[in-house]
Order: C-alpha cells, then sequence, then structure tokens
C-alpha cells in the first residue's frame, strides 16, 4: 500500500504496439488498401512498414502514392483503428494489477502526427480506453516523448526506445520485429514479464 508521503513512481506507456495490437489490426486494411491479400504481407517488418510495400513520402512521380500516412488516415477515418483494434494479450488486466499496486499510469502516445485526424484520433483514443478498462490518470499525446517525465517507459520503437537510453531513462522494450536489434536488456516478450519488471522497479523506487 502507498501511503500519503511515499514517492509517485510513473510510468510512461506507450499504446501502438504495447498495449493496442496495432499492427494486426492494420495488416487487414493494409492488404485490403494495397490490392493485396493480407497473407502476402509479412509479420517480418521494420518501423515504416516497408515490407508491406509502403512508402514513406509522396514520390512526386505523379501515380497513386500508397504513402504510410496516406493508409494511416484511411485506417483511423474509415475503419477506427484507435477504436476498433484488439488490446495485446493481457495489457487491460495487467496494467490493472499494477496501478492497484500503485504505479502512476502515464500514457505517452504520438498518435497526432497526421494532420487532420486529430479530432477522431483523440476520441477513438479515450472510447478504447474506457471499452477496455484501462486505468490511467494522464494522457499525453506528444511527439519528443522526451518531454514527458517517468521512472520507468515502456515503448517498442526503436526511435524512442534509443532516445530514452540516450538520456539514461529506463525503458522496457515491448517485442516485436521492428526492435529486435536493439538487445535483450529490459525486454519483455508478454504482459507478464511486463508486471515482473515494473513491479520489480516500483518495489525499489518505494525502498
Ligand atoms: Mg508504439
Amino acid at each position: 500500500m502507498s501511503t500519503p508521503s511515499a514517492r509517485k513512481f510513473i510510468l510512461g506507456l506507450d499504446l501502438d504496439g504495447v498495449v493496442v495490437d496495432f499492427y494486426r489490426a492494420l495488416k487487414p486494411v493494409a492488404a485490403t488498401w494495397l490490392g493485396k491479400r493480407t497473407e502476402d504481407l509479412t509479420d517480418d517488418f521494420r518501423y515504416g512498414l516497408k515490407e508491406w510495400g509502403l512508402l514513406d513520402k509522396v514520390s512526386g512521380a505523379g501515380g497513386y502514392d500508397l504513402t504510410y500516412p496516406l493508409l494511416h488516415k484511411h485506417a483511423v477515418n474509415q475503419h477506427g483503428i484507435f477504436k476498433n483494434a484488439d488490446p495485446i494479450a493481457l495489457a487491460p488486466f495487467t496494467l490493472r494489477r499494477l496501478s492497484r499496486l500503485g504505479v502512476h499510469i502515464r500514457i505517452i502516445t504520438h498518435r497526432l502526427y497526421v494532420g487532420g485526424l486529430h479530432g477522431e484520433s483523440v476520441t477513438q483514443t479515450a472510447e478504447w480506453l474506457e471499452k477496455h478498462d484501462v486505468p490511467y490518470r494522464d494522457l499525453c499525446f506528444v511527439e519528443d516523448k522526451l518531454s514527458i517525465n517517468a521512472d520507468l517507459y515502456i515503448d517498442d520503437s526503436p526511435k524512442n526506445i534509443e532516445a530514452y537510453r540516450a538520456e539514461g531513462r529506463p525503458c522496457i522494450i515491448f517485442d516485436n520485429p521492428t526492435n529486435r536489434h536493439l538487445g535483450d536488456e529490459l525486454r519483455a516478450r508478454t504482459w507478464d514479464e511486463v508486471y515482473e519488471l515494473v513491479a520489480a522497479a516500483h518495489g525499489r523506487a518505494q525502498g
């Protein structure tokens, strides 16, 4: 039990690829949008999904550009992906356990990176968190995740994990193919493993 004098222990929590099974929800949407079959899209993908045939930027060639931002807009607007994606197994359940332990859950997400979608993105996010009974104290929509303080972070994006590491901030890597080159230090493959790592860090912080 935390006491009024106990220090608050903050978990900085990424959503997509950590709590929300974003890539699994995106795959059939992407396949249809790209004119492919779902089974033709590999599960061994990297950040940006070039392996599925997506481009980073508009090519300027005048053709129909299959860029990730355009797919993202389609997935949010036409498929309500932030509302309809499934959670990663045991994520909401485990977050409720951690909250009961006294962990302060601070969601840190970069979901507003495509313009023109902010209303939908924020609304769908709040609805999803309610629907799945995810406890949280703060909900931060930011690009610069380092601007948000936490005692321990969890993320799956190589860019964010490397940024946290460069600043000496502990970050649990939630395992997926985009981050396997980053080593096994503080890596969790399941939410049971996340619980063990967070509960241990929380216990050390409480002394
Ligand atoms: Mg993520």
